[in-house]
């Protein structure tokens, strides 16, 4: 046996059949999950389906809701065994990472140098990969754009099994296509992100409970100052009170602000890191009663949760943590909704078309969809892929029980709305859109997949959502 036999790395675990979905466990599939541990693996992975016949797709951390990261009858690669933090430059202000290392992780390793990631999605659970991949957006899209506008850097192993460092340099292209491209142009296997500082684990937060709709699109509109801006709404109120919320605004506290520990317990900025790792306080069982969840406990929950909200409060310290990512406390929750899982739909209405807005708001109220939560915000400019969600706009995010009757027909007729105004749904969220919606939502789909035939001729990588949504160029 030569040396080199010797010190070559293990061969690629043998593929392991499983059934996939996402968050919102409404459809699934059976797939052949790999679990490569570095790039000259995903390159394996990926001649191995194509010699195979198969359909491949990336997968982070099955945090996207619909079917984006699954493939029926097809090969998932399991980003999740490439997780490590490579390299911070603290005077740059970048930070490189294996693709499936986490938000939280991320967030965690850069603490340590006083830094922070600019955008972050509402769970700290999400991979590098899935970030780039759905081009996530935060609660500060008015005010600093998607994940997309900070990469610098990406390191791509494509379906023909190169691996391409990209830059908006190198090949514009291909780069702004990877940002926000559902994993369709490439496995992303690192990427170089812009930080920036954290100046205290804490943020000042102002909490409104408005009456209605008007007041609340003025709290979130164009004067808004705030850097972090969400509002949770309640659809299901009755007459004007439609649209009344609750509107959370927030800023990060100056270092010198911070409230001080209490004598005896961990220092303020030693718990912040320890925050982006604590398992949740507890995880709902397997079995959970879906039907708990009928409309008119959804109603009265809604009406319950505006009532206990304070009128007006301002400059609230809160801990960073659990501001940005409320819902990690909580393990599993998406067992809430019992066996048949849940549908979330977002979408965005642009600027200036807040009447489509209100149709939206309406058909939702009158056909009694049962939204248990329903967020709502204001977005920025668009930048970034032809896939990209966001544009300059409001977006409203509703989880629905996917057993809910009529729901079907109403998200139809809801995609309609937004589409005739010249907005979109997310495609990370969507499992049930048919091809001939999302032609109108994103206009340069065209445009995506010519490129996408390009880097993948033979039609290797599909999801079941590129699929069902004709997302790419050559094949079906
Ligand atoms: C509780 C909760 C809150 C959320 N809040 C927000 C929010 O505030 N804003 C927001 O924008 N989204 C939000 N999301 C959605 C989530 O951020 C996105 O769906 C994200 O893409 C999930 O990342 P993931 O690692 O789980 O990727 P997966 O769900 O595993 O995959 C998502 C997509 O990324 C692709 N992908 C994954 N890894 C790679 C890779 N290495 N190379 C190429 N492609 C890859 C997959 O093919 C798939 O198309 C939320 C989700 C949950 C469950």
């Amino acid at each position: 046996m030569s040396v080199t036999e010797l010190s070559a790395p293990p061969a690629i675990a043998p593929a392991v059949e499983r059934s996939l979905s996402g968050w919102g466990r409404s459809s699934w599939s059976r797939c052949a999950v790999r679990r490569p541990r570095g790039a000259a693996e995903v390159v394996d992975a990926l001649a191995s389906s194509a010699r195979s016949g198969r359909h491949a797709i990336a997968r982070g951390a099955g945090r996207s809701y619909g079917d984006a990261a699954q493939s029926q009858g097809g090969d998932v690669l399991d980003m999740t065994g490439l997780n490590r933090v490579l390299s911070i430059d603290p005077q740059r202000m970048l930070v490189t990472a294996e693709a499936g290392a986490t938000v939280g992780q991320l967030m965690a390793r850069l603490s340590a140098h006083g830094l922070t990631l600019p955008v972050v999605p509402g769970t700290r659970h999400v991979t590098l990969g899935g970030a780039i991949a759905s081009d996530i957006h935060g609660k500060n899209h008015h005010c600093d754009g998607a994940f997309a506008r900070h990469v610098t850097a990406l390191t791509l192993c494509t379906p023909g099994g190169e691996i391409l460092e990209l830059t908006p340099e190198s090949d514009a292209d291909l780069f702004y296509g990877t940002l926000g491209g559902m994993g369709l142009t490439g496995v992303v296997v690192e990427a170089t992100v812009r930080a920036e500082p954290l100046s205290s684990p804490w943020v000042t937060g102002d909490l409104d409970r408005t009456n209605g709709l008007v007041e609340t699109l003025e709290l979130l509109s164009g004067h808004e100052r705030h850097r972090y801006s969400v509002a949770w709404l309640d659809l299901l109120a009755p007459g004007a009170k439609m649209g009344r919320a609750i509107v959370s605004r927030a800023d990060p506290l100056a270092p010198g602000d911070a409230p001080r520990p209490a004598r005896g317990r961990r220092g303020v900025a030693g718990s912040y890191p320890g925050a982006l790792s604590r398992p949740p306080l507890a995880d709902v069982p397997r079995a959970f009663p879906g039907a708990l969840l009928r409309p008119s406990s959804v109603r009265m929950f809604n009406a319950l949760h505006w009532w206990a909200a304070p009128r007006r409060e301002r400059g609230r310290p809160l801990a960073l943590a659990p501001y940005f990512f409320p819902l990690d406390v909580l393990g599993e929750w998406n067992r809430l909704y019992g066996a048949s899982g849940l549908v979330q739909y977002q979408f965005v209405i642009p600027s200036g078309r807040e009447g489509a807005l209100e149709r939206c708001f309406a058909l939702i109220a009158e056909r009694k969809v049962p939204v248990y939560l329903a967020v709502f915000k204001r977005f920025g400019a668009a930048f970034g892929g032809a896939l990209s969600f966001p544009l300059e706009g409001w977006t409203l995010a509703i989880d629905i029980p996917a057993s809910a009757p009529g729901l079907g027909a109403a998200l139809r007729d809801l995609d309609e709305i937004v589409a005739g105004s010249g907005g979109r749904v997310y495609l990370t969220k969507d499992s049930r859109m048919r091809g001939d919606a999302i032609e109108a939502m994103y206009p340069q789909l065209d445009r995506f997949r010519e490129q996408q035939a390009q880097i993948d001729p033979e039609g290797l990588l599909r999801s079941d959502l590129a699929r069902r949504l004709g997302l790419c160029g050559a094949g079906e």
